[in-house]
């Protein structure tokens, strides 16, 4: 049993109430420990240090928390085995997955922040009789709450820029992946970084997380959820004035084109719709393809879509693991039974009790690649968020009824184009109402672009120069001759 507990001024202590969560391996069933259920004392004294530990880390200069972000990247990589087993073990993911985007990525963010902050500008706008000076300024104590499909990643995405621009830190991790901030937090502890610079608090999204977006004293926010829990956090802070960062759900396109080379491409566009079981906010869920290809576009992605390995996380050739818990595979499988209500037929796949996955644990949480056909591009399942292995299918005709299938949905995250010329895929992508398109591959990140969404796909942009912006305030300076 792992038992994980909040870090609070650089101590690893139980929830203040002693009260606890159980931890469930998704792809075992099993319990692997217990995560505090904290409530807003715990986030008064994570705020209390981190409020006590900023004078002193702002003062440290924009070189030496430079060279904090490599220390960190450095000790993370050193223990990136851990990383892999730890998300594993609280995800259910595979192994390859693990390893490739979750250890990889979350050093990357650290080393990529650690290199971006050189490059930072001076801001200087000279005027006729005088010269304007911008600062950047520390926040304060900023709120960092993130979701459960790549746990140290996302929070990775955060703490760096914000770490890197003087920030002191409260985060609260998904109560069901608590395992990687925990052992962040130990990394950072042992690196040295001062007491109280960052704080772990875990539990339940409406005690622990409501208690750091309502704190007087935490006055910003960075979060990554769903788009329900999104409205709650904005209208909890925004009478509050705290700078509010929204990363949130989306329901995403996936565009092929008349002139796409199916062959090649096809792997990639089932990586898309599948890769962590259709738990990336950015897996593409909806694919529109021209009427004339449907049957050759639809035989050939089912055909690979039933060459996936579905089962065991540890085993190298796994491609996808379980579904994060038994009642988000529930929340899933109710999707695919109202397809059906909608009119919809399953292509391969289905619910867990009519195909099972063979092999897997009693009380996993399992579910095969699912992919209906005959949907109305204005059915529920092809609007709103699964965030499951569940691809509907839609035939278009022209580029406008495309358009309007494509941008019928309320989400606006990102989407993938998919075509013989990329010049048509780039003019296409101008009309899509979304934060990020890819033409011709997908998940292909440059850290230095802007990431977010439109619509109720969220609210700002991280990325580079805007996760700076956005951890950071503006002071200009107006210097008379
Ligand atoms: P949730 O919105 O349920 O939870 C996100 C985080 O918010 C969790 O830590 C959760 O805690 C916490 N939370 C819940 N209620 C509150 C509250 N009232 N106040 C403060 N915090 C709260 O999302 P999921 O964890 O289910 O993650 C999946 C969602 O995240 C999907 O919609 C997905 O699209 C989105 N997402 C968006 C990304 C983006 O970049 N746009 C990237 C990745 C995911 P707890 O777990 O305890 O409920």
């Amino acid at each position: 049993m792992a038992d994980v507990l909040n870090y609070i001024n650089g101590e690893f202590v139980p929830s203040s109430s002693g009260a606890t969560i159980d931890n469930i391996n998704p792809a075992t069933g099993a319990t692997i420990g217990t995560v505090p259920a904290s409530n807003s004392n715990d986030v008064d004294a994570a705020t209390k240090a981190a409020l006590d530990a900023l004078p002193e880390w702002k003062a440290t200069s924009f070189e030496q928390r430079i060279e904090w972000l490599h220390a960190i990247a450095d000790a993370l990589e050193a223990q990136s085995e851990t990383i892999i087993a730890l998300e594993m073990e609280d995800t259910g993911k595979p192994i390859t997955l693990a390893t490739n985007v979750d250890a990889y990525r979350s050093v990357a963010n650290f080393r990529f922040f650690a290199d971006h902050g050189k490059q930072l500008p001076e801001l200087r706008y000279d005027m006729e009789n005088a010269t304007n000076f911008v600062h950047r300024k520390p926040i304060g104590v900023v709120g960092l709450i993130t979701p459960w499909n790549l746990p140290l990643y996302l929070l990775s995405w955060k703490v760096a820029p914000a770490l890197l621009m003087g920030n002191t830190i409260v985060a609260k991790p998904s109560e069901m992946t608590p395992q990687t901030a925990t052992f962040l937090a130990k990394v950072l502890g042992e690196i040295g970084l001062p007491k109280g610079v960052f704080n772990v608090v875990h539990g339940l999204g409406p005690d622990a997380g409501q208690a750091i977006i309502e704190h007087p004293d935490i006055q910003g926010i960075s979060f990554t959820g769903g788009t329900a829990t999104g409205k709650i956090v904005a209208a909890t802070a925004a009478p509050m004035f705290k700078k509010l960062s929204l990363e949130l759900g989306g329901k995403n396109a996936t565009i092929v084109l008349d002139d796409a080379p199916l062959d090649e491409m096809m792997k990639s566009i089932v990586r898309a719709s599948f890769a962590n079981s259709g738990q990336i906010c950015l897996c593409g869920s909806r694919i529109f393809i021209p009427e004339s290809r449907y049957d050759e576009f639809a035989s050939s992605f089912t055909w690979h879509v039933e060459k996936l390995i579905v089962g065991n996380p540890h085993h190298e050739r796994t491609n996808m693991g379980s579904l994060i818990s038994i009642e988000h595979r529930d929340k899933v499988e109710s999707y695919i039974e109202l397809a059906i209500e909608e009119g919809g037929h399953i292509l391969t796949g289905g619910t867990s009790s009519q195909h099972p996955v063979p092999d897997v644990p009693e009380g996993s949480a399992f579910l095969r690649p699912t992919v209906i056909g005959g949907l109305e591009a204005t059915s529920r399942c092809a609007i709103e968020e699964i965030f499951g292995p569940v691809v509907t299918l839609h035939t278009y005709t022209n580029e406008d009824e495309l358009l309007d299938m494509v941008n019928g949905t309320p989400y606006g995250l990102a989407g993938s184009i998919w075509t013989g010329d990329k010049e048509r895929g780039h003019q296409l992508a101008t009309k899509v109402e979304t934060g990020i398109l890819w033409v011709n591959t997908w998940l292909h990140r440059d850290l230095r672009t802007p990431f977010g969404g439109v619509k109720n796909s969220g609210v700002g942009r991280e990325g580079g120069d805007w996760s700076l912006n956005f951890f950071s305030e503006l002071l200009n300076v107006c210097i008379h001759e």
